[in-house]
C-alpha cells in the first residue's frame, strides 16, 4: 500500500509493532511521535505528506481526543485512526463523532489493521 503514515503513540513497543506492520505492507512512515503537542504540530506542518494518522488515546501533553479535535479543526479531510486499549468504548464513540475514521485496539490483529488501512485510504 502506497500510504504515508504518522504514528502517534507514547509506547515504544506499540510504535514498533505498528511501524513493523506498516512497513511490511509497503507503507511509508512520515514520523513517529510520542506526545500530543508534537503530534498536532507535526500534522499541521506536514499535512500534504501525511495520508493517515494513527493516534493513541492516552498521551502526555495533550491526549488523543484533544489532538484529534485539533487536527480535524485544521483539516476536516484528515484521515485519523484511533489506537486504544480495550474498554474505552465511550471515548472511541466520541472520537468517531469528532471525525476519526476508525479505531484499532490492542492487542493488535495485523489482518484487521491492514483491512482498515485499505478501507480508510481508498
Ligand atoms: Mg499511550
Amino acid at each position: 500500500m502506497n500510504i504515508s503514515i504518522l504514528i502517534v503513540d507514547d509506547s515504544p513497543l506499540t510504535q514498533s509493532q505498528l511501524s513493523d506492520i506498516f512497513i511490511e505492507a509497503g507503507c511509508q512512515i512520515v514520523d513517529q511521535v510520542t506526545d500530543g503537542i508534537s503530534a498536532a504540530r507535526i500534522y499541521k506542518k506536514n499535512k500534504d505528506k501525511i495520508d493517515l494518522v494513527t493516534l493513541d488515546i492516552t498521551l502526555p501533553g495533550k491526549d488523543g481526543v484533544e489532538v484529534l479535535k485539533e487536527i480535524m479543526a485544521f483539516d476536516p479531510s484528515a484521515k485519523v485512526i484511533m489506537v486504544s486499549a480495550m474498554g474505552k468504548d465511550q471515548i472511541i464513540q466520541e472520537c468517531l463523532q469528532v471525525g476519526a475514521r476508525n479505531f484499532i485496539t490492542k492487542p493488535f490483529n495485523k489482518d484487521k489493521i491492514l483491512a482498515i488501512l485499505s478501507y480508510v485510504t481508498k
